[in-house]
């Protein structure tokens, strides 16, 4: 159907209530990592999230495990990354000291959205960052290529915040995207990763559940007498830190955007329509899951990909399979290249040989068409392959403290983000405890 439009315009002045040197829009692994590092680097630092907590996917998508990426069975992701584990695992009762030299195993990096949330909140709490929940990203003024102010939504209605350098966080790029920036979309064909509304069941007989290849046959079975219409060609479940609560990551919605709306409404409707089918199969045909009932389903539809900002440096999946390195690197991985077939069934995984690792560069996370733009977390400029490798949680916040970090040092040096040097970031990262 041909689209209708209708005029609108806005013209009004609203009042400038939040300022700071660092704004950073997004609080998700990204975002916490961006903000982080600026504030503990002596940045005035704006956390400006639009749900009422941080975590972004490990809280509102509900996703676990965080993904190990690892070299040598150790994080590579510090300081923030690991201070967010031991946050979270100060939660657990009986926990005493760090998840973090126990990374060897997906159990150690199994984590739930309420500690997610709490352990992200009270690091920021504790470096000083200031934080505005309920306040979306609505619109951008850029002066002279640079982003002067941003424009918010909340409840009191329009509001504008002034900073000196902005971080994009928002894993969608909305924030470069308003201000006119490149932006690449997907793969070549313009498709995303699908979407997965995560969910979580409880009242599992874990003593009695079969193994994944059986759960995978009689899912085949269901699928072909019409009992459960998903396009996941098998069933992914995580075992969680809950003594009878199972993690499913197994819907799969394809085709739809995460930067349409109406898209984004009908993902959501397709995940809990796959989800009460799940449900429905697993008590009648998966043993352990006969008196299972739903633990918790994530309030926000998975989103694994949308757009990704053009840097002043691009590097595409050779990275990962040349495992390159970069006198600027300002992260390093190992985690797969892992690819939910944009389309439908199949996945896609390469994982990277063992001892091996490449390298995130810093141009990669320096917006090139806005002076004064970094982007963390997964929007970051990369194609679409290597983007399904550091996209997940760890690198991610890895990838933010980066940002985090550059812009509190461009203000101290009264330098754009392009002129800083990256060799000078990545020492400043080594001396904060990055591995690096
Ligand atoms: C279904 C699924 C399964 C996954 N599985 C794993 C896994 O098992 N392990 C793993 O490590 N990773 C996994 N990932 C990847 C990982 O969760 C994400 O790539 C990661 O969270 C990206 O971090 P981010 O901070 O860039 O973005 P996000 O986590 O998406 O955070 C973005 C934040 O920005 C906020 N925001 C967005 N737009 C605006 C706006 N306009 N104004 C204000 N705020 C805004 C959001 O509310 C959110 O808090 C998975 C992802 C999905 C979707």
């Amino acid at each position: 159907m041909e689209q209708t439009t209708v005029k609108y315009s806005i013209s009004q002045q609203i009042p400038i209530t939040l300022h700071a040197d660092v704004i950073v829009i997004g609080g998700g692994p990204g975002g916490l990592g961006a903000a982080v590092a600026a504030a503990r680097n002596g940045a005035d630092t704006l956390l400006i999230e639009r749900y009422g907590f941080l975590g972004g996917m490990a809280t509102a998508g509900e996703v676990s495990p965080f993904m190990a990426n690892n070299l040598n069975g150790q994080s590579l992701d510090r300081p923030i990354y690991a201070e967010w584990l031991d946050a979270m695992h100060k939660y657990l009762p009986n926990c005493n000291g760090s998840m973090v030299p126990v990374v060897g195993s997906y159990k150690h990096l199994m984590v739930n959205k309420d500690i997610a949330m709490l352990g992200a909140e009270d690091l920021c709490l504790a470096s000083g960052v200031k934080l505005a929940y309920h306040h979306t990203l609505f619109d951008v003024i850029v002066e002279a290529g640079k982003i002067s102010t941003v424009i918010l939504m909340s409840k009191s209605g329009l509001t504008a915040a002034k900073a000196k350098i902005f971080i994009d966080c928002t894993g969608d790029a909305d924030l470069a995207a308003k201000a006119g920036c490149e932006i690449e979309y997907g793969n070549d064909d313009g498709h995303c990763q699908p979407m997965t509304l995560c969910f979580k069941l409880a009242g599992v007989d874990k003593n009695r559940m079969t193994d994944r290849n059986i759960l995978n046959e009689l899912y085949d079975s269901g699928k072909a007498a019409g009992e459960i219409n998903c396009p996941r060609e098998n069933v992914l479940w995580f075992d969680t830190l809950e003594d009878d609560v199972i993690h499913f990551n197994t819907t799969r919605i394809a085709m739809k955007s995460a930067i349409n709306g109406l898209e984004l409404s009908e993902a959501e409707i397709e995940g809990r329509r796959q989800l009460r089918e799940y449900l429905t199969f697993l008590r009648k045909y998966a043993p352990g899951f006969e008196h299972t009932r739903i633990h918790s389903i994530a309030s926000h539809i998975g989103l694994r990909e949308s757009r990704r900002v053009r840097g002043i440096k691009y590097i595409g999946v050779e990275a990962f399979e040349q495992t390159q390195k970069f006198a600027d690197a300002i992260a390093k991985v190992t985690y797969s290249i892992d690819i939910h077939n944009p389309k439908g069934s199949g996945t896609t995984i390469k994982q990277m040989p063992a001892g091996k690792w490449y390298e995130i560069p810093y141009g990669c996370i320096v917006a090139k068409d806005i002076t004064n733009l970094l982007v963390g977390g997964r929007p970051i400029s990369v194609d679409h392959a290597l983007h399904s490798s550091c996209r997940v949680m760890p690198p991610a916040c890895s990838i933010g403290q980066a940002a985090g970090t550059a812009a509190a040092m461009c203000l101290e040096q009264q330098l754009a983000p392009a002129e800083l040097d990256g060799v000078m970031l990545r020492k400043k990262l080594k001396s904060m405890g990055a591995d690096l």
